[in-house]
């Protein structure tokens, strides 16, 4: 059957790549459809019940940034946030929040729900219509076709997708879901490069047998933090700890007894997992010199007795699980409630993408999430959201907008996956961006959210609360820069608290912020002095701008200088044969790869900056 109606995008997948792309493109006005396997699993997480950590927070508050979902539904399934490296520069501060698995859904679900210009339609996607060189639609596996001018696939761990536990494995999508076989099998057949990952989780346990009284237990921050600027922490529910216990060498030891019934290390498994969240087994044989690895013990939900052990994903037989879990203090009478295992699954090269995250070979048809060769629910979110947004832009003939490197983490991971591929399951760090001083989690707003409202990503009630914030972190700012304190207007007594002696003549304000003692708290202490703000993350963003400035200013002197060579595109169809001077291999990796800027094309390994000064004699010779 053809469906009568037509849509603008459709998104194929419900998890958290495909939750964002279809919010996105529903925002901006288009006529969406999610079509998902089970409306039931909209918004699921299938592995680790958390949102955020380093990297991955600053992701988070980026989609928040651009009006998306995932920094919401964190703040109402919240159930214990923390702020990493709090004691660290702003750069790395990241939040964190353990969620519980139910109300994060829900609430994921709820905005779908209730999200104008979207529809849902439960059934898996089988087909792609294509004509010509574009996308026109999807068929699902009743035979019906969907018309549309963009499809997003955001088909996660599902592809081609094979469950291992132990010795033996069957098809699945994750535990309690099928596979896509048909679409990954029609993928197949289309020119795009393939190939396999995997990745893994650990047994879930109850927690009515374990014994915590022998446990460290780890209580969230206070105050509470909270997740999307628009966020309060009264919207959070019951806030609740987490617990800390560690594998011994009595573990290690049964690891070791299983590893000839482990699927990664009898070659059962060919995909290759995340090295930086690898399996207890991997730990075990990679760390070999370690006595003992840190396991938290993270509750599933305020209404399930459910832990999720976070440290022992594994995909080892289920008796050596029993036996490792049993292993650990505390967890001596454990029951499992469901086991470990690993799943393989099919990804796509990233190189074959633009940008915008549409593919190179097929017009209008844009790949998002763990599809591309992530792991990870926000590297998958900020690429829905991206992806459903450029969805959007491409049906509305607008030209595509993507983030740099210098201006989101996104932009970061979209750049590296395009232009550098990825051999392993790709999560976001800190360390992964140049510019991260300027990436800070505090900023995401200031940085993305004006460009979100030009494309239609933001409604009036974000944007009212964006420009109140930004007038007052401008006005607070102001008065700073021109409000001189004299040495007359302060006691002896609030000289030495705040200065720690007293001033020596007059000061600007500005300037006394900037002295590494002096805090804003501190300083608008002062009865001379106070201040025009209410809100916390104004006062937050007035002295880390104040306090980082020089540093600030030099990381974007140094972008200025480099933004000429983002800004010089490569057209696609750009002849690299012609231009002379250029290496064979620099030639082929050109070709091979199809840079759209300058700055792209210096980013590829092997293409020399003497081969972009060849790129850029012949575009000045070409204008
Ligand atoms: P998913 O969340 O997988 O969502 C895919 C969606 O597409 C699902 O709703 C599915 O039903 C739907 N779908 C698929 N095919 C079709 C089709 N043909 N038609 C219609 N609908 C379809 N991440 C980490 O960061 N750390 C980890 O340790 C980790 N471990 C993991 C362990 C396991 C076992 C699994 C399964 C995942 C793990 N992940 C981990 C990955 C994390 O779950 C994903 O990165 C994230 O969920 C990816 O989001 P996504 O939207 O791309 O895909």
């Amino acid at each position: 059957m053809r469906y009568p109606q037509t849509f603008d995008v459709i998104v194929i997948g419900g998890g958290h790549a495909g939750t964002e792309a279809a919010l996105a493109a529903a925002r901006m006005g288009q006529r969406t459809l999610l079509l998902t396997h089970n409306i039931e699993t909209i918004g699921q997480m299938s592995c680790n019940p958390a949102i955020g950590g380093i990297g991955k927070g600053h992701l988070v508050k980026e989609v928040d940034a651009l009006g998306g979902a995932m920094a919401h539904a964190a703040d109402r399934g919240g159930i214990q946030f923390r702020i990493l490296n709090s004691s660290k520069g702003p750069a790395v501060r990241a939040t964190r929040a353990q969620a519980d698995r139910v109300r994060y859904k829900a609430a994921i679900r709820t905005m779908v729900e209730n999200q104008p210009n979207l529809q849902i339609f439960q059934q898996a996607a089988d087909d792609l219509i294509i004509e010509g060189e574009r996308v026109a639609g999807v068929v699902t596996q009743m035979g019906v076709s969907f018309s549309a001018r963009a499809v997003v696939l955001t088909t996660g761990t599902f592809l081609g997708g094979k469950i291992h536990i132990g010795l033996e494995n069957h098809s699945g999508g994750r535990a309690g879901d099928p596979p896509s076989i048909a679409l990954a099998q029609r993928l197949r057949e289309l020119p795009f490069r393939v190939d396999r990952l995997k990745t893994g989780t650990p047994p879930r346990i109850d927690a009515r047998t374990i014994d915590f009284s022998k446990l460290q237990a780890q209580p969230g921050d206070t105050p509470t933090p909270v997740f999307s600027f628009l966020g309060k922490a009264e919207e959070h529910p019951p806030q609740i700890p987490c617990y800390i216990t560690y594998t011994n060498t009595l573990t290690h030891d049964i690891i070791r007894g299983g590893l000839d019934r482990s699927p990664m290390y009898t070659g059962v498994i060919e995909g290759i997992g995340p090295r930086y969240c690898p399996s207890i087994e991997d730990k075990v044989v990679r760390f070999a010199d370690k006595d003992r690895h840190q396991i938290f013990l993270e509750p599933e939900g305020l209404d399930t007795h459910e832990i999720y052990p976070n440290g022992i994903s594994t995909s080892l037989p289920f008796d050596v699980q029993y036996a490792l879990v049993r292993s650990m203090e505390g967890m001596e009478k454990a029951h499992i409630v469901r086991p470990g295992y690993a799943i393989e699954y099919d990804f796509f090269d990233p190189r074959d993408l633009k940008p915008s995250l549409e593919t190179k070979l097929i017009q209008g048809l844009f790949f998002a999430g763990q599809i591309n060769g992530t792991t990870g629910y926000e590297e998958a979110a900020a690429q829905g959201l991206l992806a459903g947004m450029n969805a959007g832009l491409y049906v509305q003939e607008r030209e595509a907008w993507y983030p740099l490197r210098d201006q989101a983490y996104l932009g970061v991971l979209v750049d590296d996956l395009i232009t550098l591929g990825t051999k392993e399951p790709y999560r976001m760090f800190t360390s992964r961006a140049e510019h991260r001083l300027l990436l800070r989690e505090d900023n995401a707003d200031l940085r993305l959210t004006e460009q979100g409202r030009a494309l239609g990503l933001i409604d009036d009630e974000r944007w009212a609360a964006f420009c109140i914030k930004r007038e007052a972190i401008e006005r607070e700012q102001q008065r700073l820069r021109t409000t001189v304190l004299q040495p007359s207007h302060l006691s002896a007594e609030e000289a030495q608290r705040v200065f720690g002696d007293a001033l020596a003549r007059d000061y600007k304000l500005y300037d006394l912020l900037r002295r590494p003692n002096v805090s804003y708290a501190n300083l608008t202490s002062l009865e001379s002095v106070g201040t025009t703000v209410t809100d916390p993350a104004v006062a937050e963003q007035v002295e880390i701008q104040c306090k980082y400035a020089g540093y600030i200013e030099r990381q974007q002197d140094e972008i200025d200088k480099q933004r000429r060579h983002e800004e010089t595109r490569l057209p696609v169809d750009f002849d690299y044969n012609k231009v002379s001077g250029l290496s064979n291999e620099v030639r082929q990796k050109l070709i091979a790869q199809r840079p759209t800027s300058l700055g792209q094309a210096s980013r590829i390994p092997g293409v020399t900056p003497a081969a972009i000064s060849l790129l850029l004699v012949h575009l000045k010779k070409q204008s």
